[in-house]
């Protein structure tokens, strides 16, 4: 009870949810946003001490067969905050632990955001495998405070955005396929016209396949912003006279307007997991894979019909990892070039050095120490067995496309020692212009100039692979700023 020693009046707001609801329930062409659902209050009139509340999450689809943690979306009201008295938002069932690795945001608008202050979150007890936690705060206002788990992006926020590039004549947008509760899903290529297709190579990026993970959101709407704005494309700095990019924004747009944090309404398939492929082709997919999956391939096969080839293959998420990991792609192949028996093959060991080389232009166009390549959990085990898209890139084309799934995280991953925030998403999005233009040097073209830097060999390369939970570079670069600081 020493959580409520201070207070005069303890008002039990409380009680609900969830994994919230980010747009509206309407089946087909979703047009009015829906506002974050308000924790319900249940007793008390008036206050003067501090306000609980109680925010208790539960399984996509109420699914408890899921992963215990795939629970990691929340985003909702409270009401009734009092300015300057305490707040104390109780978290339950999180799929992981408070404190360092989940720090919310809050928002006195619903539209800027802010995010706690680390020192504001205390982890409780776990509860069979679920993490409970409290935050307190002294809000600087009365009324209304939207928190989430992680910056909301919502469903509508990217209508807005293709919308303010209908007209761009280096743009195109169009609708690939339908989900399974029939909402659009789209593709944006972005191009400069004036130059023949025929002479370019294709980058094709695909993101929000896992509703919660908003921070790849954000990294697509920086990299279109960057791509489409009238300095890039007046000086052509991204090389849009060579490349085109065909970027699915949002793929498992169901998940995303329900408010899921991880499997698709209803079916609760993990989209991620579902490129099934046909036995006998391995090119074509199983007629049983959803639709949003089918979507993707479809367009993936006609674009490649139609020429030119791909050369890239992005597939954005955003994860929890442990607070000092920096964004980082996962790579199968390490394995194969450690070891003297090559499963893989030489080609094996040349897409590695390419998501090196992916892994260093990130670094050198973002900042020092900022951009990884780490293995997967699952990467000794054979690629042919696997059914995420990068296995299906990797059986059809080999090392022709850089393939690779990229993470970017909600800690420390930003160039400083702080919490990511948003803008650091945004940055990451030109980012991915920027190495995707030198990879295009390298690889394809083949021809740069002598400032760029010409590809390093494996040595120069490797140091940008990393595995184990922590960043070691990172955490030494800790250590020596805490050996100061204690002169
Ligand atoms: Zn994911």
């Amino acid at each position: 009870m020493t959580l409520f020693k201070n207070t005069k009046l303890i008002f039990m707001a409380v009680v609900l949810i969830f994994i919230f609801n980010q747009y509206d329930y309407a089946y087909s062409k979703p047009k009015k946003e829906k506002q974050a659902p308000a924790a319900v209050q249940t007793a008390g009139e008036s206050m003067t001490g501090s306000i609980e509340w109680n925010v208790v999450m539960h399984d996509d689809n109420n699914n408890d067969k899921l992963s215990k943690q795939f629970r990691t979306w929340w985003y909702v009201r409270l009401d009734g905050v009092i300015k300057g008295n305490e707040s104390v938002i109780h978290i339950q069932g999180d799929g992981f632990k408070g404190g360092v690795i989940v720090v919310p945001v809050y928002s006195y608008d619903n539209e800027i955001w802010h995010r706690f202050n680390p020192k504001d979150i205390t982890s409780d007890e776990i509860t069979d495998g679920l993490y409970n936690y409290t935050i307190r705060k002294k809000f600087n206002v009365s009324g209304k405070v939207w928190i989430a788990r992680y910056y909301p992006y919502q469903y509508s926020r990217l209508e807005n955005l293709l919308k303010k590039y209908k007209k761009d004549k280096f743009a195109k947008i169009e609708k690939i396929g339908a989900s399974a509760q029939g909402r659009a899903i789209k593709m944006i290529s972005i191009t400069d016209p004036s130059f023949p297709d025929k002479n370019k190579r294709r980058v094709w990026i695909h993101s929000r396949t896992h509703p919660s993970e908003t921070g790849s959101s954000f990294i697509i709407e920086g990299l279109i912003d960057y791509l489409l704005s009238e300095s890039t494309k007046c000086s052509g700095i991204a090389a849009l006279d060579k490349i085109i990019y065909n970027i699915v924004p949002m793929v498992n747009v169901d998940g995303v307007v329900l408010g899921n944090a991880r499997v698709s309404p209803g079916t609760s398939y993990d989209l991620e997991r579902m490129w099934i492929r046909d036995k006998k082709t391995q090119y074509e997919l199983r007629e049983t894979c959803p639709p949003e999956v089918k979507a993707m391939h479809k367009a993936i096969k006609r674009l490649n019909k139609k020429g030119p080839a791909f050369f890239a293959a992005l597939n954005i998420h955003s994860k929890n990892a442990a607070p000092l990991w920096r964004s980082f792609i996962y790579t199968n192949f390490y394995s194969n070039f450690d070891k003297k028996n090559k499963v893989y093959g030489e080609q094996g060991d040349s897409l590695f050095v390419k998501q090196l080389m992916f892994a260093k232009l990130m670094t050198d166009a973002m900042c020092k120490d900022s951009f990884y390549v780490r293995p997967s959990f699952e990467s000794n085990a054979p690629i042919s067995k696997k059914t995420f898209p990068e296995a299906w890139w990797w059986i059809n084309y080999k090392d022709k496309v850089m393939a690779a799934t990229l993470e970017t995280t909600s800690g420390s991953d930003g160039c400083y020692e702080e919490l990511i925030t948003y803008k650091d998403h945004f940055h990451m999005g030109r980012t991915i212009a920027e190495a995707m233009k030198m990879l295009s040097k390298y690889y394809v073209e083949q021809e740069w100039f002598r400032y760029e830097n010409p590809p390093g060999e494996m040595k120069d390369l490797l140091p940008y692979y990393r595995y184990g939970k922590k960043n070691s570079k990172t955490s030494d670069t800790k250590k020596k700023r805490k050996k100061s600081e204690k002169k």
